[in-house]
């Protein structure tokens, strides 16, 4: 027997809606997996002795007992990488939940408000953690040598598991365009004007304190990089040259999401700087520093490659668009 859920032939409308949760839950799944793989390469680099410091004469004094792996810095690199990458994806994720429950509580413009920023940065929280969650995890194998290979340990599991992420419940690709032809375009673009909104916010707020001010000039400048791109391929969209419009909407995931996650950074590191001066702090001044410290990780190591994405999204070489009368070179 079969029950008819809600109205009749509204089925595709309630099925989004399912499946918009079901994103979220993806992007949850995958920060999951990745956190696991932080803090198993964590504990590996806190016990693994290899090779020696490298001193300031450039010599090693073989003599002197081995260093853990944690003291070196490209092993410190990868763990700022996979502690940036997890802990923002949780942020991203725990904000739009803050939108779904504020879009199911509020009324009025409110409600509108919160479920359009919910559409908005639903693709991005799927696809972000499953992607560059991959990365981390990646990483993470990497700071395990061969023993990441092996399965002794468990960060090669993490890394098949997360794999799927990034395909089921809508391919990166389909995140992309949904991004780019439809959150973007929605109601005029009002979704996007109300991200522009909240990055104002934060970039005033983290300007009210000297250390932070230099991150939220970075972010001032990503996002109207954003801008910029759009500005380019939006004409396209007006004459109804979707294809053009939409060939490199990946490349506009990738650029839209490092920003999204800087934002979010520079709300963590508010948050805390803010708190450190609070008499009444919940954790201990460590806690904080951080956050604060890699924020300035990922503005250094990840925030330039949005830069990239734009050279490449304003690029006129029109390379993956099939022409009939161009042979196809693969
Ligand atoms: C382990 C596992 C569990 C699954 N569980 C479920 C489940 O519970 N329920 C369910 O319904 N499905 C499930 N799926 C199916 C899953 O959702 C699909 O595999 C996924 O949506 C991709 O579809 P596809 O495999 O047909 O790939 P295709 O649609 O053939 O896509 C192949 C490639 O082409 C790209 N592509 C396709 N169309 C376009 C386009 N228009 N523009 C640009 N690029 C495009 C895609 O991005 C992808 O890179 C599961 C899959 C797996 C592997």
């Amino acid at each position: 027997m079969g029950y008819l859920v809600g109205e009749p032939n509204k089925g595709l409308k309630y099925m989004f809606q399912m499946m918009n949760g079901a994103r979220i839950d993806v992007g949850m799944t995958a920060a999951s997996a990745a956190t696991a793989a932080y803090y198993a390469s964590l504990q590996y680099a806190k016990e693994r002795p290899q090779g020696r410091k490298i001193m300031n004469s450039g010599k090693k004094d073989v003599t002197e007992a081995q260093t853990l792996i944690i003291n070196h810095p490209d092993v410190r690199r990868m763990l700022f990488l996979q502690k940036a990458i997890v802990e923002a994806s949780l942020s991203l994720l725990i904000e739009c939940s803050k939108h779904a429950d504020l879009a199911h509580c509020e009324t009025g413009d409110k409600k509108i408000v919160h479920h359009l920023l919910l559409e908005l940065l639903t693709p991005i929280a799927k696809t972000y953690p499953s992607e560059m969650g991959r990365d981390s995890i990646n990483n993470g194998l990497q700071i395990l040598g061969g023993y990441g290979f092996c399965m002794d340990f468990p960060l090669q599991q993490y890394l098949r598991d997360i794999r799927i992420m990034s395909i089921y419940e809508g391919t990166t690709g389909i995140q992309s365009l949904d991004l780019l032809g439809r959150k973007i375009p929605m109601d005029n673009g009002r979704a996007l004007k109300l991200l522009n909104e909240d990055v104002g916010l934060t970039i005033g707020n983290a300007r009210k304190y000297p250390e932070l001010t230099p991150y939220a000039a970075k972010l001032e400048q990503t996002m109207s990089d954003i801008k910029k791109a759009l500005e380019y391929l939006m004409p396209y969209a007006m004459n109804g040259d979707y294809e053009n419009y939409l060939a490199d909407a990946t490349v506009f995931m990738e650029m839209t999401s490092t920003v999204i996650i800087a934002l979010q950074w520079l709300k963590m590191a508010v948050s805390a700087t803010k708190e450190m001066n609070n008499g009444n702090k919940k954790f201990k001044n460590s806690f904080y520093e951080s956050k604060i410290y890699t924020m300035k990780f990922y503005f250094k190591y990840e925030l330039p490659k949005a830069k990239a994405c734009l050279e490449t999204l304003i690029n006129t070489d029109k390379l993956t668009i099939v022409d009939e009368n161009n042979e196809l070179y693969f």
